[in-house]
């Protein structure tokens, strides 16, 4: 699967919230949303208001950039939370935060989802004992995720889960220890752990037309 290499700023700019892509500086000062304000772009000032559309098409847009992922991606987590009973967006949403480059970064293993998954592709986490490499992989309750025994690897990873500035662990995932970095899945997240003002109902009103 491929990955967007552009600036990343932008995507928050134009998402108008923190997307929370560069790690340390997205939770300081020099944050581009407390920098500059509006869309990026000429002709930011020109638009007028957004059509019913355009309101659930950025709601989609924004949680594709949150998670890092592309459109096929992204309707197969919809294709597979609509085959689930209950609410098809709370399912796409909880699908979407056990991906393992998700579960890394929640766990302060890493300063960003683009951190974890580069920490993944380079076979640094290890889920129970064996080395999993698919930032896409979905973890399940029970599932062990640990930093490889490397020195640089791990020595990274303390490094994150000693950083004030990230937000706390959230309630489905235990960090076992600190050294060397441990977590545990504890239970399935539901759609109040996604740390994304986000409406998931506006996104399957625009996939299920
Ligand atoms: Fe987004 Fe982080 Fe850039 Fe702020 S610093 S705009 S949160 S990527």
């Amino acid at each position: 699967m491929g990955r967007y290499t552009g600036p990343v700023c932008r995507l928050c700019r134009r998402e108008g919230t923190n997307l929370y892509l560069k790690g340390a500086r997205c939770y300081g000062n020099k944050c581009a949303i407390v920098r500059r304000d509006g869309v990026p772009g000429m002709h930011q000032f020109r638009r007028g208001k957004a059509s019913e559309y355009a309101i659930r098409l950025r709601e989609k847009q924004k949680v594709k950039r949150f998670y890092g992922i592309f459109e096929r991606q992204f309707r197969k987590y919809y294709a597979e939370a609509n085959r689930k009973t209950g609410n098809t967006g709370d399912a796409l949403m909880s699908l979407l935060e056990r991906r393992l480059d998700n579960v890394v970064a929640r766990l302060q293993f890493a300063a960003s989802r683009p951190q974890a998954r580069q920490f993944i592709r380079h076979g640094h986490i290890l889920v129970n004992g064996k080395k999993v490499d698919i930032p896409s992989y979905l973890v399940k309750p029970g599932d062990q995720v640990s930093v490889k025994n490397r020195e640089h690897s791990r020595n990274l990873a303390i490094e994150n889960t000693q950083a004030d500035f990230l937000p706390p662990v959230p309630d489905w995932l235990d960090r076992i220890s600190n050294d060397p970095p441990e977590g545990r899945v504890s239970r399935l997240p539901s759609v109040q752990d996604v740390g994304l003002p986000v409406t998931p109902q506006l996104i399957v009103e625009l996939l299920s037309r």
